[in-house]
């Protein structure tokens, strides 16, 4: 079989081949038009998508050296997430199906994310644990075959991606600004400031208290010093980045230990973060876990994920008709 996978959920165009469980192609276009706004803005997503879909599938099949004629079925994203941004895909893998005559077939995005590590070899066994960490979401998912999953922990505020963008911004660094926080703390001191682990019961999460001590901390400090920010910025990133990891690790562990699984894996976009790696590699050989860390280009939103998604849906015939439509709140 071959399929098509389409993601356009949030500010990422992407189309990928998927030929019989293998990626040929995995292209994405990025919307660099945010970075002005300090964030996504929906109604500019939505119109970029609508610019970028029929360019980046074109490329995604010339990558793949796959003839649309020769397309088994098409998997689009249909939620979560922004709902303009939603309906570009779900409208294009419509009509590509229509046209086609083939099947269509709907995909949860945050299943996909968990569903890259199917794409590599070794595989996770289910059943496992999944840590999603990502813009929007940040959850402990007890994973028990491709589309049987649990979430047993989940933030009670904001998402771990979201405490990263958000300490960003504080520091007057452009939006995402993750991978930045993430490149200034390779240079920096994890211990040099410590900020509060929050006590939160079982395993949940929250962020919202660790952004307030950041912003009290920045503003303290600026007032006594003004160059503080750039004084000590990459002690500040290594630090916040610390705090964040061992936040997500300890619930990850006390997971693990309450489900007694073994196989541990994280998903999204954060998993990109080099602490989190490091970190998390460091853990599974204390606690013998076999870990599977994705590799870069499948943590942030893909549509290789979508297509290996579409794939195992394809093998169970779980097709859906022309009358979907895109849901901004999906549960998994
Ligand atoms: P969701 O999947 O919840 O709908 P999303 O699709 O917007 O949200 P992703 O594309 O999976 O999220 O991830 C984007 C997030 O990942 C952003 O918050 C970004 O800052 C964060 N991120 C990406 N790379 C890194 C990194 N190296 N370190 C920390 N955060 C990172
Ligand atoms: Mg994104
Ligand atoms: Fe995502």
């Amino acid at each position: 079989s071959i399929i098509l996978g389409i993601e356009s959920s949030c500010d990422e165009t992407s189309a990928a081949i998927c030929a019989d469980g293998d990626i040929l192609s995995n292209l994405i276009a990025n919307q660099l038009v945010h970075q002005n706004y300090g964030g996504v803005v929906p109604e500019l997503a939505s119109r970029a998508h609508q610019q970028n879909i029929i360019p980046v599938v074109r490329e995604a099949l010339s990558v793949a050296k796959v003839h649309k004629n020769e397309v088994s079925a098409v998997a689009f994203t249909r939620g979560p997430g922004l709902l303009g941004s939603l309906l570009v895909g779900t409208a294009f893998a419509k009509a590509f199906a229509l046209a086609g005559g083939i099947p269509l077939i709907e995909v949860n995005h945050m299943q996909a994310h968990i569903l890259a590590h199917f794409i590599d070899d070794p595989k996770p066994v289910f059943p496992f644990l999944c840590l999603t960490v990502s813009g929007g979401h940040t959850q402990i998912v007890l994973v028990k075959d491709y589309f049987d999953m649990e979430i047993v922990g989940e933030t009670t505020d904001d998402a771990a991606g979201e405490a990263f963008d958000k300490t960003a911004k504080l520091l007057n660094l452009p939006y995402p600004g993750g991978p930045l926080i993430d490149r200034y703390a390779k240079q920096g001191d994890p211990m040099a400031f410590r900020f509060p682990e929050p006590q939160i019961p079982g395993l949940n999460f929250s962020f919202s208290g660790l952004k307030t001590s950041i912003l009290y901390f920045i503003r303290d400090h600026q007032q006594k010093d003004p160059d503080f920010i750039a004084q000590h910025l990459a002690d500040i990133c290594a630090s916040v980045q610390h705090r964040i990891v061992t936040i997500l690790l300890n619930k990850l562990k006390k997971a693990a230990k309450q489900y007694n699984v073994r196989d541990v894996a994280i998903a999204g976009g954060v998993s990109a973060n080099s602490g989190l790696r490091n970190a998390l590699t460091a853990m599974a050989d204390q606690e013998g876990w076999n870990v599977f860390i994705p590799k870069f280009e499948y943590c942030t939103d893909n549509a290789a994920m979508i297509a290996i998604a579409g794939y195992h849906k394809f093998l169970k015939q779980e097709f859906v008709g022309q009358d979907v439509a895109p849901l901004a709140r999906m549960i998994l």
